[in-house]
């Protein structure tokens, strides 16, 4: 790592751990970035089906599910009341309308890892129960559920690693496929959630390092074992298409709820951000379907600016916040990482309209004002994409020609990313903290 980065102004910003606002100087047109990503629609629409032919399995083996005939999905809704709240709080107003994705609320795990997680297990099961002729493009997906393939996938093994959800989502799947599953959790991880898969049957490994040793540790040991698949959140195109589907489904979604986007109308998308997979994925759908109607904004903790920090010196994966000083510690579960994919950095490099950090300390307002004005619960994580619509600067909006006019029918959508399984006495401590940060002001 070279000493030159630590000059660079934005690095000495983030290293007073106050809350950063960085616009990409590299953005480019949705038709030029789309053309780097390395992936295509037709790799999102493939995703689309395949959870298409599993709908029937996961209707049966998830009856949450049923009434979506196993389509795995969450609603958009508008928060009017949180908009009067940011607004007062700010002494601003935001123009628009404020609505949120509430993944939140996502069946199985009840976070956006429901997503991606999900599809790479299914994709991963589809593929050797082929193999083994246990099924065909033809058949009835909920067969996977018979003895004969549970026994069949009892042989095969399956490990991650994670700060909690990801692991969350891929040891249900896992086990309830019958695979032989390992989640290898870092320190940050919370209790209830490794009570929770091991009540599922699930492996858990305990690690008191973060994210990057936990991962580290579970591909070693995957890679010693040749019936082992690992997921590797760092790295995998294919939980990023699971993501990516969601931006494709947006669109109708939107146009159900009233919601035009176009260039008169634009759509501003505030994504909490970790590894990248999840944020990155989701954008590249929402690129496909929107094109330069959609602005998407990457959120995370002051604490652990990984993507920010890669995306902005260009480093991607060669920079580590620990590298300019910063400790990778936040209450924020799910963004508690401290060296962004370099595959989701560079992929989407020219379609992120920026970044921005914000402190733990604004997620738990944000999270105790969203449960009063809306009366809707969210972890920590979840709240990083609150802050958005006010961080867009008088000057990005002129440079990208958006005026108040438009600006009045812009719609902006904070993806709402966990929350929904958090034990209750877990949420009131959540909701305690938020309001003595209120409070404290
Ligand atoms: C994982 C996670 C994210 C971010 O996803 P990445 O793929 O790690 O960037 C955001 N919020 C929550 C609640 C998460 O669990």
């Amino acid at each position: 790592m070279s000493d030159s980065i630590l000059h660079h102004p934005l690095v000495r910003q983030l290293q007073t751990l106050e809350a950063v606002t960085w616009f990409n100087p590299d953005l480019d047109s949705a038709q030029e970035g789309l053309k780097k990503v390395g992936l295509t629609r037709h790799d999102v629409q493939e995703a689309e089906a395949r959870l298409k032919r599993f709908a029937p399995l996961i209707a049966r083996a998830f009856p949450e599910t049923a009434a979506a005939k196993g389509i795995i999905e969450s609603p958009v809704v508008a928060i009017p009341a949180m908009q009067r709240w940011l607004a007062a709080a700010d002494k601003r107003a935001i123009p628009g309308e404020l609505w949120l994705k509430k993944d939140s609320h996502l069946p199985i795990s009840g976070s956006i890892k429901a997503r991606g997680g999900i599809y790479e297990v299914l994709t991963h099961a589809e593929k050797v129960a082929t193999e083994a002729g246990l099924l065909t493009r033809e058949a009835d997906y909920s067969v996977l559920l018979s003895a004969r393939c549970r026994d069949f996938f009892r042989q095969q093994r399956i490990a991650v690693g994670s700060t909690g959800n990801l692991g969350l989502s891929i040891g249900i799947i896992s086990a309830t496929l019958g695979f032989d599953v390992t989640v290898h959790m870092s320190a940050d991880a919370r209790q209830w959630k490794k009570e929770k898969l091991r009540s599922h049957g699930v492996k858990v490994v305990e690690y008191a390092e973060d994210y990057g040793v936990a991962v580290a540790q579970g591909r070693r040991e995957a890679e010693s074992d040749p019936h082992c698949f690992f997921i590797d959140d760092e790295n995998s195109r294919t939980l990023f298409l699971g993501y990516a589907v969601a931006g494709l489904r947006l669109r109708a979604q939107l146009q159900e709820a009233g919601r035009t986007v176009d260039a008169a109308h634009p759509l501003f998308v505030y994504l909490p951000c970790g590894v990248g997979g999840g944020p990155g994925g989701v954008a590249f759908g929402l690129k496909l379907a929107f094109g330069d109607d959609v602005h998407c904004f990457f959120a995370e903790p002051t604490h652990s600016p990984c993507m920010l920090l890669g995306m902005s010196t260009g480093l991607h994966d060669a920079v580590a916040v620990a590298d300019i000083g910063i400790d990778n510690k936040t209450a924020a579960d799910g963004l508690a990482v401290g060296r962004a994919s370099g595959f989701v950095g560079r992929a989407m490099a020219q379609l992120i309209d920026g970044c921005y950090t914000l402190s733990d300390e604004t997620m738990y307002q944000l999270l105790a004002a969203l449960a009063e004005s809306e009366n809707i619960r969210l972890e920590p994580s979840a709240l990083a994409g609150m802050a958005g619509p006010q961080r867009l600067s008088a000057d990005y909006l002129s440079r990208h020609g958006l005026e108040a006019k438009i600006m009045a029918n812009a719609t902006h959508l904070v993806w709402a990313t966990g929350g929904g399984m958090v034990p209750e006495e877990e949420m009131q401590a959540y909701l305690a903290e938020g309001r003595r940060a209120l409070q404290k002001g």
